[in-house]
């Protein structure tokens, strides 16, 4: 028998994990949220899964609500939404339809239904709580496919809305509210019948057999009204980041973690606009004393957000800054108003009559400026219009619209204001309308402009950070960064050979620093993932990348021919690897004198131009010659402008304007083009770019007459930022096979350099000395930008460790600087390492490429020497 089918002992506690809509829309989410219910039960809790629906389909319920009169619109979302259900359902495997298709033909149902006529505010709601309902059948189906006995509960059963006093009808409906206590019979009726449970979030019961809707993103709501109800050991709030964060991670990717805060606190956060949770669903759980967990559905292990009853919360400390678009500001002016008994009441009671709720409120002698939400009222421009005619009985009106909220979350706030200065030095640029200070000294608000909001909140939190008013080195409160964590899971995503590698790396420094240090082991994996795709004739290692001789023999073992950028790049790999014959060489100059090009031809070594003038004035030397023509195509791409090479702004190759020109040039001295060549930029990640180039380069190569081969350059991409997805080789091979399959006559060659080595290389260096300047903390290291240059020239992320360190826990936000006089002589920024002492030995990752050959003596410091594994 099914373990989740024997029912649990009668004081089994009840957890109630709660899915948004992106955890719940594809067939891996839902293992994940198999896995999480999985675990609670057999840990011996009862689970209630409360799903939302799936992402993007109540905006597209809305849409049908707010247009029900364009048929045609209605016809297109409908059948989207069908279509939406119908690939999950195949995606899940699941065989029979029924539950879900009895769903969308009650979607029918709706459209053809007469209310739809008046839109009214009863069906909307019918129509929006489809999402749920069809997910959750969706959910439970696919969940007892798995072996995991799951029932299906009906929330309207349990949740029964409740008109709040004066509530205008759209909020009855559409933004409905739910009270709840603990009810132990509900709870007890249901253990009875199960262990786990799926229902659906945002939706209630309202009279007697009517559907109402919680608000958007009330599902978190709903979970809270069932953590109540049953009075649950948790409610966990399972989304797609892995917690509440100091800022919207999304637009603030230093935001720390706000490991603890109290309900009090977490209530402030969710109202002033953290849209990771709704703001009605602390309540709820606050009277039963229910904590909440937020938590990271793709990320299970990281440990989210407690919100608890209470906090040992310390000194006080600005928590979150958070912000709420939407806002519409009503100011009322009347010079009567002073001092006159009822003023207020007079315009609030106009409020009320059409059913709006007032969040801020400024006053002064003469004037009161109210803000409202768009989260809690209805705020078309009919609803204004009317509000405004009945306030000008009692004043002069004006509505200031689209208006922006920031807010300052965090206990203790009035004592916090002499810190503030550079905060408020910001808002002194601005024109601020409102500005608002909470009774229960929990926040501080500003109300501005919309357009300005998204670039101010990202300097806001610096700003808060470096006055010390943000106190994130208080661990208690605040965990990692929202950047640290998509390291982390970058880092375990793709674990180094260094990693592995740690004692030899050691015992390396410990006889020298600095030092670059190669696996080529990495380098032959690197090499055998292109040599799999099969569509490429011939591959070429740049080795201007890293002309080391062990990488060089390595990738010629591995079939690899080179291509070289001057004579002394020839001469060298010549030495190395004697028996090369000259043919495997690709020679691809620019601006190279013409003694470069003659000894090239001389050794029978092929060679590219990528410009007129070798073949207008030295045309004599290519007689007889076969040769290739690099084109610029016009635009470039790259990680950054210097490594961009296409585009009249780089100085490489043949404009399209000119290859006429060329052409004729070649002919005039006997030369055959029998090549083109196009390289655009470095560190492309996107495999489609060598689809447009192989077009572009096939299509021009059609209107010669000999062309053999198409070299499409090199620029393949490693990721190096954490967020960066690498380069999806397949899709690579299918591009490339897709094109091959129209031009089969021309031979496909390609010259990556960067691809087969960074990664294969690490740069050693031990810590020289620390410092610390203000908030600023330096690590100083005997690796200067003469040993690596590329973070100073290219602005380049590397990774970087405290390889003595490795798996201490961050503490310390550092510079890593090196020993050069040069304010650029920086590796890495702001990086989290943890406390570092001289003599650590640090490692930077992914040095392998442009790294050693690019060192220098400048200050007269030798560049890192370099060593294989
Ligand atoms: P779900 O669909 O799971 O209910 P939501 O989209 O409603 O998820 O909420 C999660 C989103 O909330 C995050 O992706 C993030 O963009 C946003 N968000 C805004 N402010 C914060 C904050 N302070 N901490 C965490 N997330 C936040
Ligand atoms: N599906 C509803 C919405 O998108 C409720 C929720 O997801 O929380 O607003
Ligand atoms: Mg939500």
């Amino acid at each position: 028998m099914n373990p989740s089918d024997t029912l649990l002992p009668h004081d089994a506690p009840w957890v109630v994990v709660k899915f948004g809509g992106t955890s719940v829309s594809t067939r891996p989410r839902w293992d994940n949220i198999a896995g999480i219910a999985a675990t609670h039960l057999a840990a011996g809790k009862r689970v209630l899964i409360v799903v939302s629906a799936l992402s993007g389909i109540t905006d597209q319920l809305k849409a049908i609500g707010e247009a029900p009169a364009d048929a045609a619109r209605c016809a297109d979302l409908r059948d989207t939404i069908v279509a939406r259900h119908h690939a999950l359902f195949g995606e899940m495997g699941l065989s029979r339809r029924n539950g879900v298709d009895a769903w969308m033909a009650k979607l029918d149902q709706l459209l053809a239904d007469p209310r739809r006529n008046t839109g009214e505010l009863a069906w909307q709601a019918e129509v929006l709580a489809l999402g749920e309902l069809t997910s959750s059948t969706l959910g439970a189906a696919y969940l007892n496919s798995l072996g995991l006995t799951t029932h299906w509960l009906d929330s309207r059963e349990c949740l029964r809305a409740e008109a709040l006093p004066n509530q205008a009808d759209w909020g009855k409906w559409l933004s409905a509210s739910v009270r709840v206590r603990h009810d132990p019979q509900t709870a007890a009726a249901l253990a009875a019948r199960g262990n786990v449970f799926i229902a659906q979030g945002f939706i209630a019961r309202s009279g007697e057999s009517a559907t109402a809707v919680l608000g958007r993103g009330g599902s978190d709501t709903s979970a809270a009204y069932f953590g109540a109800l049953l009075k649950a050991e948790a409610v966990e709030i399972w989304t797609d980041v892995p917690g509440m964060f100091s800022a919207n991670p999304r637009q603030v990717p230093d935001a720390r973690l706000l490991s603890r805060l109290d309900y009090a606190e977490a209530q402030e956060i969710a109202t002033t606009g953290a849209k990771v949770l709704h703001p009605r669903c602390i309540h709820p759980v606050r009277d039963e004393r229910v904590p909440i967990r937020i938590k990271d559905t793709n990320r299970p292990d990281l440990p989210g957000t407690e919100i608890v009853w209470n906090t040992q919360s310390s000194a006080p400390s600005v928590k979150a800054i958070s912000s709420r678009k939407g806002i519409t500001l009503v100011s009322m002016e009347s010079i009567s108003m002073w001092q006159q008994v009822g003023f207020l009441s007079d315009v609030f009671e106009v409020f009320k009559r059409h059913g709006l709720s007032v969040d801020l409120i400024g006053s002064a002698e003469t004037n009161v400026t109210v803000s409202l939400d768009p989260s809690d009222n209805l705020l078309d421009s009919d609803v204004l219009a009317r509000l405004c005619t009945d306030l000008e009985a009692f004043c002069r009106v004006k509505v200031i619209a689209p208006c922006a909220a920031i807010t300052l979350v965090g206990r203790g706030m009035r004592a916090m204001l002499h810190r503030l200065s550079a905060v408020l030095a910001e808002f002194g640029a601005l024109d601020v309308h409102l500005i608002s200070q909470s009774s229960n000294n929990l926040n501080l608000t500003f109300v501005i402009d919309e357009a300005v909001v998204d670039s101010l909140i990202p300097r806001l939190h610096a700003l808060l950070i470096r006055a010390e008013v943000m106190r994130i080195g208080d661990p208690e409160i605040f965990g990692p960064s929202w950047r640290e964590l998509a390291e982390d899971a970058a880092a375990v995503h793709r674990t180094s050979w260094w990693r592995r590698e740690r004692g030899k790396l050691l015992a390396l420094a410990a006889e020298s620093t600095p030092r670059y240090v190669y696996c080529l082991d990495q380098v032959r994996e690197q090499a055998r993932g292109l040599g799999a795709l099969g569509t490429v004739d011939r591959w070429h290692y740049a080795l201007k990348a890293n002309p080391h001789p062990d990488i060089l023999r390595s990738l010629h073992a591995e079939g690899f021919a080179f291509e070289c950028v001057s004579w002394n790049e020839i001469a060298a790999l010549r030495r190395v690897l004697p028996e090369l014959p000259a043919e495997r060489i690709l020679f691809t100059p620019n601006f190279a004198p013409r003694e470069e090009y003659r000894a090239a031809l001389a050794a029978g070594v092929r060679v590219t131009l990528d410009a007129l003038h070798p073949i207008a004035e030295w045309g004599e030397d290519f007689s007889g010659r076969d040769i290739f023509l690099r084109v610029d195509l016009g635009a470039g791409r790259g990680h950054h402008d210097k490594v961009k090479t296409g585009g009249a702004q780089s100085k490489f190759g043949v404009s399209l304007s000119e290859i006429a020109t060329f052409r004729n040039l070649a002919r005039e001295h006997g030369a055959r083009i029998v090549g083109l060549h196009a390289h655009l930029g470095s560190g492309i990640l996107d495999a489609q770019h060598w689809r447009s180039v192989y077009v572009q380069l096939a299509s021009l190569a059609e209107q010669f007459n000999r062309i053999e081969v198409l070299d499409l350059g090199g620029g393949l991409g490693v990721p190096s930022r954490p967020e960066d997805v690498p380069l999806d080789l397949a899709a690579l091979g299918a591009a490339l096979e897709e094109v091959k399959q129209a031009y089969p006559q021309f031979q496909l060659w390609m010259e990556p350099g960067r691809y087969l080595v960074a990664e294969a290389g690490v740069l050693l260096a031990k810590v020289t000395q620390t410092k610390r300047k203000g908030e600023v903390h330096y690590v100083g290291i005997d690796a200067g930008m003469n040993s690596l240059i590329r973070p100073a020239l290219y602005e380049s992320w590397h990774e970087i460790v405290n390889l003595d360190r490795l798996d201490a826990p961050p503490e310390e936000l550092v510079q890593i600087v090196g020993p050069i006089c040069e304010t650029g002589d920086v590796l890495g920024n702001n990086r989290r390492l943890p406390a570092c002492q001289e003599g650590d030995v640090i490692l930077v990752a992914e040095a392998g490429a442009y790294g050693a050959v690019m060192g220098s003596r400048y200050n007269m410091r030798e560049p890192a020497a370099e060593v294989c594994l």
